[in-house]
Order: C-alpha cells, then structure tokens, then sequence
C-alpha cells in the first residue's frame, strides 16, 4: 500500500539515547531541555527571530486569532485545511472569504479590497502547499487598512521568499510540526514573529499567562509542547535535508513519467524556494479525478483530496459561492510523496494515471 505520505520514523535508538536525558534531569513538560534545544536549533535552521515551540499546529491559530482578532471579520481562504477556517469560528470571529488565485492557489489579493469593512480586524491567509502568498501585495492591504496579517505557513517548513524566511512575513506566521507534515514532533506546531513584543504577548497566551510562579501578565490558555515532542524533534532534525532532497527527487521523477494531457500542476511563485512537500495535480474535471482515483486505489495507491471541500462549504459557516475554490477543490489530489518512494513506485504510479486519462 502506498499513501499520500509516510511518518518519517528517526533510528530508535536516537530517540531512546535523547530520552534518556529526560530521565536524568526528570523534567518532562514545561520547557525543559529538550524543549529549549529544539527552540535553539529551529531558530538557527530557519533564520528567525523569535519562535513559540506549542503542542499542535492549531493552537498557534487559536491563539493569534484571540489576541488580534477581535471577535472581527477576519478575510481569508476557502482552500486550505479545516483548521484555518476552525479556529476562526472558535475563536468568535467571522471568516469572510475571497477566492483563490487559479495558478497559485492561495488567496486572490486583488479581491481583498472589495470584502473590507469597518468589523475587519485582519487577513488569515494560507501558503498553500508551502507556496507563498503574494506577501507584498498583502502586506500593502493591511498598511492602507491598517489590519493585521496572520500566515498559517503549516506547509511551510523550511521555504524561502526573496531569501527570507517565509515565517518572517506578516505580522506572525503559525506552522504545524503534525506526523504528516515535512518536519514533525509527532503532534507540534510553532509560533514565529520577527516582532519581540507580539512575540512575548503570544508567549505567556500559551502559558496560561504565567508570569513567574505567583503573577499573570493576562488571560492564556495551555499549548506548551512536551519534552517527549521535542525530543522527537531533535531525532527528526538532522534528517530533514535528506527527506527533502528525496522529495524533490521523486517530484523530478514525477514531472518525468506524468503525461501532460488531462491535469495541470501548481504554478509556485516566483522567488521562492520551495520545499516539495507536496505533489498537487488540477485534472480536468471530477469525473477524471475520481476514475484516477479509483483506479490507483484498485492498486494499493492511496492519494488524498486536499484539500476538499473548499472551506466556505462547512456546515457551521454562512457564505457565499467562491467558484475557483470549489472548483479546484473538485479536482485536486495530492500524490503520493513518501520520503522513501522508489523511482520505479512513482513510474507505476505515473502509468496508471496515463492510462487513465
Ligand atoms: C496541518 C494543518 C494545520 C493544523 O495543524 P495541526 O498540527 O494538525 O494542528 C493547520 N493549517 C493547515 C493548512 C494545515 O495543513
């Protein structure tokens, strides 16, 4: 069976030799080493600032939305994963959404503008596939309207725009560190923001608002990553340029033996560098998508629809049509892209789909 990805598992033995730094300062939780290391590492690997190491990918969202978001309408994507729209829900704002762009498919920042009004607190947008949003145009938006930005970068582990790190853009940027994604701790996630002070409101949010043992600086909430994620974490690590070389290999291998009748790929933007964590493929209509699908999964390939559906369709949101949006997510799915696929797995793969078309 092959799937649309595949835990990278570190040698045991690495994990069991970090671990066993638990056992002799007997710290497992609340920023212990572990936690620390990790924080200094990334920090070092991914040229930011200043990061919030947290227990998932979601609570990042969460907590950034609580503190900008002002119970306001927060303009955003309907292609992305569920917990972009979620956690706005959560959080008591309104996601007032604006359709894609065909080619990049991230938010259309020319139809930002027409959705503003006085109850916008600011724009929630998603590199999607680890593919930049259009950063500059964005960031003039929230200038003249004086909003903030929010990036959920999940997919962006790593990817670069105009040789900065993509985190850096924004106001703040979420990531996820889930089992799926490029990086992982198992479940994780992180806050990044280039701004020390936002930086420390977030910080004590996801402490509870501790400040020291016996004050509190405000309201917060728990979302505190474990030593036993970290330690995860650092195994993981020193493998990620490998992963990420197999990944572009096998995305090489793919553009090689795919057919370029009947699908199209995602367009990256100019400037990035990008991290191939995922192989995105448009047909050209539902009809191809699910008889391709039926087909790899008669032979044990297991694709997945990400993103479907498209975000303005949940039942515990009121909005309008977004036509591209809906339309892609009708048609998208993701190859599979496990760190240790074979060349002669992906010419299979390709075929299939070949004859499909
Ligand atoms: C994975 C993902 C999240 C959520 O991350 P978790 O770590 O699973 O909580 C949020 N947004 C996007 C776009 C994601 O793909």
């Amino acid at each position: 069976m092959i799937n649309v990805t595949k835990t990278f598992l570190p040698p045991k033995e690495e994990y069991d030799r970090i671990l066993e730094e638990i056992w002799h300062s007997n710290q497992i939780a609340n920023g212990g080493k572990l936690h620390l290391e990790l924080r200094k590492k990334l920090k070092e690997r991914l040229e930011v600032d200043n990061i919030i190491l947290t227990a998932n990918g979601t609570l990042p969202l969460q907590i950034a939305l609580n503190l900008l978001g002002n119970e306001g309408e927060i303009i955003t994507t309907p292609f992305s994963y569920v917990a972009t729209t979620s956690s706005i829900v959560w959080e008591k704002c309104t996601p007032v959404f604006v359709d894609i762009d065909p080619d990049y498919l991230s938010i259309d920042e020319r139809k930002i503008e027409d959705v503003i009004t006085p109850r916008t607190t600011l724009i929630l947008a998603t590199h999607v596939f680890g593919n930049p949003c259009n950063v500059e145009a964005i960031e003039k938006i929230a200038r003249k309207h004086s909003l903030k930005v929010i990036y959920d970068a999940a997919h962006c582990f790593g990817v670069k725009y105009k040789k900065r790190s993509i985190f850096n853009y924004g106001n703040l940027s979420t990531c996820s560190f889930h089992a799926t994604k490029l990086f992982h701790t198992g479940e994780g996630g992180a806050i990044i923001t280039e701004n020390r002070s936002l930086h420390e409101q977030l910080f004590y949010r996801h402490n509870f608002g501790h400040e020291g043992e016996l004050a509190y600086h405000g309201l917060g909430i728990n979302a505190k990553m474990s030593e036993l994620q970290a330690g995860m974490g650092l195994a993981v690590l020193p493998y990620i340029d490998t992963i990420k070389t197999n990944l572009e290999q096998i995305s090489n291998w793919y553009d090689t033996y795919l057919n370029v009748h009947g699908y199209r790929k995602l367009a990256i933007r100019e400037f990035t560098e990008w991290n191939y964590s995922y192989y995105p493929v448009i047909f050209e209509s539902d009809k191809l998508l699910f008889k391709v699908q039926k087909k790899l999964n008669e032979h044990g390939v297991f694709p997945r629809r990400y993103f479907y559906p498209s975000l303005n369709k949940l039942p515990y949101v009121t909005a309008g049509p977004m036509a591209i949006s809906e339309s892609i997510a009708e048609r998208i799915l993701c190859l599979p892209l496990a760190f240790d696929l074979k060349e002669k797995e992906v010419v299979k793969i390709s075929k299939i789909i070949n004859s499909s078309i």
